[in-house]
């Protein structure tokens, strides 16, 4: 087997053209001939299955060391295939800060359809082993909280749903299998926002699910080509190309994100700094333990001296916006933006207070990055 990096570039080939072509050709068409009517041909209809969206499955696949993946139009599509594996009556265990689609597909959809669902800090084991109940099926979460940075174990976690016969399942958007590959941990699924780093340019909706058995490959796929949320072939071509220069966006991103988070932590601007990278904390043992990097992602609190919402109403490079991943640095108050639709009381009891930024850092050097934050920061000071 190739190494890491060069899975990126070469996935399996598609191998069926004489053209000697080097980039990965994208088949739009929706349908395929086959030979004689009583033949069953690898593809015949591109919900079910495309040469182009294989490919980037394929790979996603090998990369995080699964038996198989499936691409679909957005990661909530993706995490709607997953959670359609469980029936009405299962009960499944979910990390208290996960993404707010997620929350909102559970909580107002699954819910609906007989699903239950239990919230819970999955740093905290013996929290889990409390809320499973003889309907548990599984434990799903991020191993990376959003927006405060909070590291769970995925050995741990997966360790305890062995012991209790669950599923583990991990959203590893934001650490892609670059920095962490949850299966080998222990995991038995594995989904991505693909919208995010692994596209990596804000110019695509994606999502894919990654299944570490055969079996579970197979109750995916079905799920794919019955929901029919599918990626198309074009997008699928895009979070290709996308995966080609992963590791070499994600370690700028990543040395960008150490470059800012030192320079919070060293200035009186912020009052504290949420991000892996730093030594001092759980979080950082188990990311060191467990990942290849903090990833790009980091939160502060603004001293009071400092009005947040100046602050990144002032930010000039940095993009004032909502979403991760992508070759620019954007940056977003929790409170009024992402998590603006939690009740106040919920936002301030989990530290979403009106004083958090997240950073989502980019491509740009660190000098313009710094600068750009100083002159907000000035701008800031009240
Ligand atoms: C964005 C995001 C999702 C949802 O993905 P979409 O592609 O926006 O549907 C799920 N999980 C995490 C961690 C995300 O950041």
């Amino acid at each position: 087997m190739t190494e890491f990096n060069t899975r990126l570039i070469h996935g399996e080939a598609i191998n069926d053209n004489s053209t000697g072509a080097i980039y990965t050709p994208v088949y739009t068409s929706t349908t395929f001939a086959f030979p004689t009517a009583d033949s069953s041909p690898r593809w015949d209809y591109t919900r079910s299955g495309n040469p182009t969206r294989d490919y980037l499955e394929k790979q996603v696949a090998a990369l995080e060391g699964g038996e198989a993946a499936f691409a679909f139009a957005s990661g909530l599509a993706a995490i709607h295939g997953v959670f359609s594996l469980f029936a009405p009556g299962d009960h499944v265990i979910v990390g208290d800060t996960v993404y707010g689609g997620t929350w909102r597909l559970l909580n107002s959809y699954f819910a609906t359809h007989g699903l239950t669902i239990t919230a819970v800090d999955t740093r905290d084991l013996d929290a889990i082993a409390a809320a499973i109940t003889p309907q548990t099926k599984a434990i799903y979460f991020e191993t990376f909280t959003n927006p405060l940075l909070h590291v769970t174990s995925v050995k741990k976690v997966a360790a305890l749903a062995k012991k209790h016969h669950l599923l583990t399942i991990v959203d590893n958007t934001f650490l892609t299998p670059y920095l962490q590959q949850p299966l080998a941990l222990g995991a038995d699924i594995v989904l991505h926002s693909a919208t995010k780093y692994l596209n990596g340019h804000s110019d695509v909706l994606a999502g894919i699910v990654v299944a570490k058995t055969p079996a579970l490959a197979q109750r995916v796929y079905f799920a794919q080509n019955a929901l029919g949320g599918v990626l198309s072939p074009r997008d699928a071509d895009l979070v290709r190309r996308g995966i080609e220069t992963l590791s070499v966006r994600m370690d700028r991103e990543q040395a960008n994100a150490q470059f800012l988070a030192e320079f919070f932590n060293d200035s009186d601007a912020a009052d504290t700094v949420f991000y892996p990278g730093l030594p001092g904390t759980d979080d950082y043992q188990i990311a060191q333990a467990e990942t290849n990097g903090a990833g790009a992602v980091f939160a502060v609190y603004l001293n009071q001296a400092y009005d947040a919402e100046t602050f990144v109403n002032h930010l000039q490079l940095f993009k004032l916006a909502v979403s991760l991943g992508s070759v620019s640095s954007l940056a977003e108050l929790p409170y009024l933006m992402t998590h603006a639709e939690l009740p106040v009381a919920d936002r301030l009891a989990t530290g979403i207070t009106p004083q958090l930024v997240r950073f989502a850092i980019g491509l740009e050097d660190q000098k313009d990055l710094l600068a750009d934050i100083q002159q907000a920061l000035a701008a800031a000071k009240q």
